[in-house]
Order: C-alpha cells, then structure tokens, then sequence
C-alpha cells in the first residue's frame, strides 16, 4: 500500500501541476483578450475625444500646431497620434518624422482602410516606424470637407508587461495553492490509507481462511461501516463454516463408522462417495472418489445389479457372490439419488451377509443333526414301549430284554440332551463378556479328571502314566469346564484303545501355555477325518461310536472350553497307531 501510494503521489502533483498550468494559460489568455479589448476601447474612446480639437487644428490649416498639439496629447496620456490624409500621407505623428513616413494608405494598415471606409477600428501589428508591437485605434474625421484619418496607438509591450506582472501572481498563488493541495492531499491520504491498509491486510487474512481475525474499526466515515460490515461477514461466514464443518464430521463419522458399505455413483456410474466398510468389503483402492464403478468392479453380477439400480425409480433388492480373499455373501440394496425430482444418481448399500447366511445353515444343520440324533434312541424306546405293551411285559425274559432296552437308549438321549445343553451354555459364557475365572493348578486339573476316569479305565485294564513338567504352574478358568474337556479326551482315549493299554497324560510349558497332551495306542485316526473332527455330530465311525454311547458332541464341547479360555485343541493321530490330543490354555499372566 505505501508503494501504491508513492506511485500514486507523484501522479497527483503532476495532475495538480498540469490543471494549474492549464488554468493559469486559460486566465492569462482570456484576461489578454480582455485587457486588449478594453485598451482598444479605451484607445477609440480618446479619438473621439481628440476629434474635435484635432479637427479644429486641421480646420487652421497649421501643421506645425498641429504637430505640436500631437507631441503635447502623447506626452499627456503616453499615446502616439498620427493624423492622415486621403492620400495616405501622414500629416503628424506625436512620435515619428513624418518626412521620413511611407504613405500610410497601406493593405497592412487595416485600421487605416477601414477608418476611411467611415469605420471606428482597431488592429494589433508591428509599427515599421517604432519597430515595436503596437495596439492601433483610427476614427475618420472631416475638415474641410476632406476626410482624414486620426490614429491613436499604445505601445503592447506596456500591456505585455501587466499581463507579464499578472501571470506570475497567478503562477505563484497557483504553485501556492499546488503546494497547499498536495500537502492537504497527502495527509488526506494517509488518513485514508492506514485504516485502508490494515483493512486490506486483514481482509487478505480473512480470505486465505484466518476467520478469526478482526477488521479494526475506525472511529467513523466509510471505511468504519465497511469494516464493520466486513466483520459482521467474517463473523457470519465463521459461523456458516463452523455449522458446515459439524454437520460434515457427522456425516463423515456416521457414513465411516457404518459397517454396511454405502456408495454414491452419479448416472455414469462415477463414484460421489464410498464409505469405508465398502471400500473393505469390494477390496477397492484407498481413494476411489471420482473413480468409474464400472472399471473398478470385475464382479459381473454386481456390475448387473448396479446397472439395474442406476436410473430405477424403485428400490431394487438382489444378493450376490463376492469371491476375492473369502468367498462371501453380499445383500444389495439401492435407489435413486433424487433432487427435486430430478434423478442425478444412485446410492447402493451393501450387507454382508455371510455370517447371517453361515448361521442359518448351521442352524438348518444342527436342527436336522439333532432330530436324527433323537430319532434312533425315541424310535428303539417306543418300539420297545409297544413290545412291552402288547403283551411282553407278562413274559419276564422279554420284559427284561425290552426294559433293558429302554434303559440305554434313554440314558443315551440324556446324554444327547445333557451334551447339546452343555454346548449351549458354553456358548451363552462365550458371548458374555464377564467371565467367572479363578486361579486354577493345572496339576489340581489333570488328577482330579484322571480320577473321575479311573474306574472305566480299571474296566479296561488301563493304566494312566501322568507326567506334569511344573506342578504349581497356574492357569486362569473355569475348573469345571477345563476338568470337562480333560475327561472327554480321557474318555475318548478309553473308548478307541484296547483293553490293558496304556493312556500317557503329559503337561508341559511352551510359550506362556500350558500344554496338556493326551495320548492313547488305540485305534487312530485316518488323516482325512482330522480336519472335521471337532465339528458337532461329526463320527470317524458312527456305529461304533453309538455303540460306544458316544454322542458326537465330545471333542466339539473341548474345542469351545478350550475357545472360551482364549487356548486351542489340536490332535495328531495314525490310523492303528493311536491319536495325541492336545489341549493348550495360557497361563496364568503375573
Ligand atoms: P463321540 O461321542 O462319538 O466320541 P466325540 O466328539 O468325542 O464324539 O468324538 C468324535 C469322533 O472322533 C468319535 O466318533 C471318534 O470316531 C473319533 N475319536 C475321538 N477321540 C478318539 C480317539 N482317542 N481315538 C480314535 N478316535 C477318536
């Protein structure tokens, strides 16, 4: 600004200097104009004053006289006089010698011709007789019935000599005033430009988007309602964004913290917007705003249902494949982006339902697993039932035979029952977050599990040889459960090994875990089961394990004790060669 202002400066003195000069030519000139007028008057004016003296002279005859009667006039008012003839010779003159004077009937002599002619008149010409600028005025006069020729004539170099005087007072009073504008102007300025500047500076501030800088305000004139307005603006505009910005971190958290994955496409198919949870979902680039849907997605069924959706009035609803990492389900969801009527895009929504999908099968699974479970133990129990009541209770043998019946496959469904029942409390603990863990001796665990085994092994002549690395390791759980898991797998290793075998119970330390390994010489395992072994209702072989009174569900409940105590089950097992089951749990964290 005070670069400007510099520049600006100069400017303004020469303009001052140059409507100064101006005005000083234009006064100087018109003031001439009517100096010389007034002087031509003036001089005409003394013609007709001498007019009747000098005809008096003329009517006498004398020349002489009359010469000095010119000589006494000039030397009274500083005027020349010259008196001519019709012939043009000039009969007196106040200032020259009249033998040495052409004749004055001269084409340059206009006021000469003219005055003949019966003319007042006045012409401005250099005099050859003074060789000077002189101002002419001649009047006709008549004596003796000749017609003459009265001239009076002023030097200009007197006028030129006021009009001189007269320019240079205007020229100094004019640079006077110059100077006085200039300086008046300069400090008018200055008091503009400070509040100007900082106005300036501060709106530069306002605009690269420092909001909350304030205008100063001076005390009045234009400027302060303008920086008051200015600040009301700023003030408005501060609000405006701070709304926009609210309103957007909403949206944005919102839209980003949805997990259904949302995307806006224009009618080209170009994406507005995608939130997070779809960007993850379709496995897209970090930035795909402003990217062609069509090029990004390789998926056909999606890129049909997008198809479909953009342009559609109507809500459409489909369900497609996604297979890139995982294979997954997703449900589409999507309408038309409308803005007063006008359709201008789509936006889709897309659910993953996969895990919904996994459950409802499982459940279409287990619902038929188990009725299949039932099925056999209720069908043996009421066949014996009717046996029993058409007549077979009478004969002792059979009601025996057919009570015995009933007796096992009662107690399997109550083991069906207390198996399923077992597994969903697991999972009810599994979904609760709080859980009822206490400071647990792995040691304490394994006996008390062997001892509860004890008596079927005895049944089979089995020994138990336990091994326990640490004694006092602890580990953190649930007792009951963890002594549950143990004694299926003892269970287990009692029902696939044959009779006087031997069953090894070994826990050891390994990566802040305590690894319990039950391990039998029994039948074994054919590599092919392993991988489903620990599914609900998944037998090697179902025959034999129905005949054993198993359920299906044993090693199933150990893998969700063993999850539920944040630890895994794993097994390793040859077919004839017998099988390791392994189950690990943390220990417990000092
Ligand atoms: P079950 O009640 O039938 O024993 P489990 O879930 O406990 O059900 O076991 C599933 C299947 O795994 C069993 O049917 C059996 O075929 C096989 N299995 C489990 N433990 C052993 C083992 N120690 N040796 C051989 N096979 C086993």
């Amino acid at each position: 600004m005070k670069k400007d202002f510099l520049q600006f400066f100069p400017l303004l003195i020469l303009a001052l200097a140059l409507a100064l000069l101006g005005f000083i030519w234009y006064q100087s000139d018109s003031f001439e104009k009517i100096y010389l007028a007034h002087i031509k008057n003036e001089l005409l004016i003394r013609n007709h004053l001498l007019k009747s003296e000098i005809e008096n002279a003329l009517a006498k005859n004398d020349l002489e006289a009359l010469t000095k009667l010119s000589w006494s006039i000039d030397e009274n008012i500083d005027t020349r006089i010259t008196l001519i003839n019709d012939k043009g010779k000039v009969l007196c003159d106040s200032r020259g010698k009249v033998d040495l004077m052409a004749p004055h009937l001269t084409e340059d002599r206009k006021e000469i011709i003219n005055a003949f002619k019966g003319k007042s008149s006045t012409s401005i010409r250099n005099s050859s007789t003074l060789a000077t600028r002189m101002i002419y005025a001649a009047i006709p006069i008549q004596s003796n019935s000749q017609t003459y020729v009265l001239r009076t004539a002023m030097s200009i170099a007197q006028i030129d000599n006021v009009l001189i005087k007269v320019r240079r007072d205007i020229l100094f009073f004019g640079l006077l005033v110059a100077v006085a504008a200039s300086i008046l102007s300069y400090f008018i300025v200055r008091s503009i430009r400070t509040p100007v500047e900082a106005l300036r500076v501060n709106a530069a501030r306002i605009a690269g988007g420092d909001l909350d800088t304030t205008l100063p305000v001076p005390a009045k004139g234009a400027i302060h309602d303008l920086a008051l307005s200015l600040n009301d603006m700023s003030e408005q505009l501060k609000k405006r964004l701070e709304q926009l910005y609210v309103e957007k971190k909403k949206r944005d958290a919102i839209f980003g913290s949805m997990t259904e994955g949302v995307i806006a496409l224009d009618m080209s198919g170009n994406i507005l917007d995608i939130n997070r949870s779809a960007i993850e979902m379709l496995e897209l680039p970090g930035e795909a705003n402003g990217l062609s849907f069509f090029t990004l997605i390789e998926n056909e069924d999606l890129l049909k249902i997008v198809e479909k959706i953009i342009g559609n009035k109507e809500v459409v609803e489909s369900e497609f494949t996604l297979r890139l990492m995982q294979e997954r389900c997703i449900h589409v969801c999507g309408t038309a982006l409308s803005s007063k009527g006008n359709i201008f895009g789509a936006v889709i929504v897309l659910y993953d339902v996969t895990q919904v999908k996994r459950l409802e099968n499982f459940r279409h699974d287990f619902i038929a697993d188990v009725s299949h479970e039932i099925k056999t133990p209720l069908t043996a129990i009421l066949g014996a039932v009717e046996t029993l009541a058409e007549g077979a209770i009478a004969e002792p043998e059979n009601a025996k035979k057919f009570m015995n019946i009933i007796t096992k496959h009662s107690g399997r469904l109550n083991s069906l029952v207390h198996d399923i029942l077992g597994l969903s409390s697991l999972e009810i603990k599994a979904e609760a977050k709080e859980r009822d863990f206490s400071n647990l001796k792995a040691a304490s665990i394994i006996n008390t599990a062997c001892e509860i085994c004890q008596e079927r092994g005895d049944n089979k002549e089995i020994k138990f040889k336990v091994s326990i690395e640490d004694r006092d390791c602890q580990i953190e759980g649930d007792c009951q459960l963890l002594e549950q898991a143990l004694i299926n797998l003892i269970e287990n290793a009692i029902k696939y090994s044959g009779a006087s075998e031997s069953i090894e119970i070994n826990a050891t330390k390994k990566d802040n875990n305590v690894l319990i390994e039950v391990r039998d010489h029994g039948t074994g395992i054919a590599a092919k089961h392993l991988p489903r072994l620990f599914e609900r209702f998944y037998r090697v072989d179902k025959a034999r394990s129905r005949k054993l009174g198993g359920t299906g569900l044993g090693l199933a409940i150990v893998k969700h004790i063993a999850q539920l105590h944040k630890g895994s089950i794993s097994v390793k097992s040859e077919l004839g060669q017998g099988s390791a089951f392994t189950l690990s749990i943390p220990l417990k964290q000092n």
